[in-house]
């Protein structure tokens, strides 16, 4: 019973409101019905549609998902090189690459297209990806197995010849305005969707409704994306009405996709709760801070004025006194607990120093903590992965959160929280505190970092966010587009 850990945990949803189905081994996974009991921020209600469309799409899983006879069929078609005229079962395998918070939200993206066009999901592994998190859908493993035929898809890149984008130019697949392959050119089993920063108009084109009717007929999709390309599935017209039923409030696809997907393993968990036990619980409020900074960079006192201003402007954090100054008694019922998370050390530490050595101005009590400060980017490091993601995870435990703009650790944090972040804007100029420091975030949607920019019936670049009211581009990345 953990019900002591918040006044709210008394009628906590371990369910998510339906969001997570009951009956998985709770001793394999403890986060998965314990997670909702360390959350003082419920979040959103999924929508009954969701819901019972999540419950379809576990049941496709486990119906095609690895050692299922569909599954061998599948892989003897992909060895082939011929689609079957009408599968039994689709599939779409996401790469998974570069940092975690990269991984995740192409995870979840794969995930969204999986269901929007009712094919399997399954993960590379690569990365640590198999020993971060609990299988999502019960009774079947979402893990592409070792031994997949494509041997170096973990490899395919812009220039692979078996894109969909090179193989739209190189005529390979014939696209004609309504979707519909010359009949005297053979469906491929496979194609690799590339979804990467560099992808080409062609590439981009997936993102067009006559190109997702012919990509309908192609039974094995690999996608390589390093973004949330959610926003970019929200302009697809064949998509929209399904996408208007599954999430009424548009502004919390990832909080929902994330929640239900990505919980962490026993291990990370402990990671979790013993932190959160230990220096965050007994606070009354939790600030999280997210510092993103780069291995080689030296430490910089103007992001850490940038930190306190914007705390301080936002209310988040309070003043210190100057030595002199009359102060108020310390008051412990109104203690803060800071957590910062960064590769560096240093921006902890001064925080940390500034609020041992001066008194607050409101007499509020702030102690400050950070998890881990690894010092250099390890991606694939098993312990380091380990620390990543628990250090995610406990950015959204915390009750308000300060991110680092463009940072897609930040944005995972800020969904599975369910709250908008105050953004701390990357300076134009790193010598000076931008003014203002940060800002709060229209949403607490990811960024679509580099979306489509190419209109696929006027076949000329054109700016989305012109026309559809739920779509704006990204404070912290001008060019970018998110869901509001
Ligand atoms: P992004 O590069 O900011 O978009 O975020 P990613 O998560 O994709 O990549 C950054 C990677 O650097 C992480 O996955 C970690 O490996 C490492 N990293 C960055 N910031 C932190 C941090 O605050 N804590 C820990 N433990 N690792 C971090």
């Amino acid at each position: 019973d953990l019900s002591f850990l918040h006044p709210r945990a008394a009628h906590c949803d371990r369910l998510y409101g339906g969001l997570l189905v009951d009956g998985f081994n709770e001793e394999s996974c403890h986060s998965r019905y314990q997670s909702a009991m360390y959350r003082r921020n419920p979040g959103r209600r999924p929508s009954p549609y969701l819901i019972s469309k999540l419950r379809r799409h576990e049941a496709l899983q486990r119906r095609c998902g690895p050692g299922t006879a569909a599954y061998s069929h599948a892989l003897e078609q992909l060895r082939s090189g011929k689609s079957a005229a009408s599968p039994e079962c689709a599939y779409v395998v996401s790469i998974s690459y570069r940092g975690i918070g990269n991984r995740i939200l192409a995870a979840a993206s794969a995930f969204l297209y999986a269901v929007l066009t009712d094919r399997a999901l399954l993960i590379d592994p690569s990365n640590e990806m198999d020993d971060l998190f609990c299988e999502p859908f019960p009774n079947t493993t979402w893990l592409l197995p070792p031994g997949f035929p494509l041997a170096d898809y973990t490899n395919f890149s812009v220039d692979t010849a078996a894109s969909y984008g090179n193989m739209v130019r190189n005529k390979v697949i014939i696209r004609s305005d309504d979707g519909v392959a010359a009949a005297d050119v053979p469906t491929p089993a496979f194609a690799y969707v590339h979804l990467n920063y560099d992808a080409t108009i062609e590439d981009n084109s997936f993102f067009c409704g006559g190109d997702q009717r012919l990509l309908r007929r192609i039974q094995w999709l690999v996608m390589r994306t390093d973004s949330y390309i959610v926003p970019g599935l929200f302009l697809v017209p064949e998509f929209q009405e399904e996408l208007d039923m599954l999430f009424p409030e548009r502004d919390a696809v990832f909080h929902h996709l994330g929640r239900y997907l990505f919980h962490p393993n026993n291990h990370v968990w402990g990671l979790v709760t013993r932190y959160y036990d230990t220096y965050l619980a007994s606070a009354r409020q939790r600030v999280g801070i997210q510092v993103r900074v780069f291995g080689g960079l030296p430490d910089s006192p103007e992001l850490l004025e940038q930190i306190t201003t914007c705390t301080h402007k936002a209310g988040l954090l309070p003043q210190v006194l100057a030595a002199g100054e009359p102060t108020l008694p310390a008051s412990r019922a109104k203690s803060k607990a800071v957590l910062v998370t960064s590769l560096k050390s240093w921006y902890h530490e001064k925080l940390k120093s500034m609020y041992w050595e001066h008194a607050t101005a409101t007499g509020e009590v702030v102690s400050v903590h950070q998890p881990s400060h690894e010092e250099y980017q390890r991606s694939g490091a098993r312990s380091h992965e380990h620390k990543a993601w628990a250090e995610i995870y406990l950015l959204s435990l915390t009750d308000v959160l300060v991110t680092s703009g463009r940072s897609t650790f930040g944005y995972v944090a800020q969904g599975l929280a369910g709250v908008r972040p105050w953004v701390l804007y990357k300076p134009a100029n790193s010598s000076a505190v931008p003014d203002p420091p940060c800002g709060r975030d229209v949403s607490m949607e990811p960024c679509f970092h580099k979306p489509p920019g190419h209109d696929c019936r006027l076949k000329q670049w054109a700016d989305p966010s012109k026309d559809v009211p739920y779509i704006q581009h990204c404070d912290d990345a001008i060019w970018g587009l998110k869901l509001v």
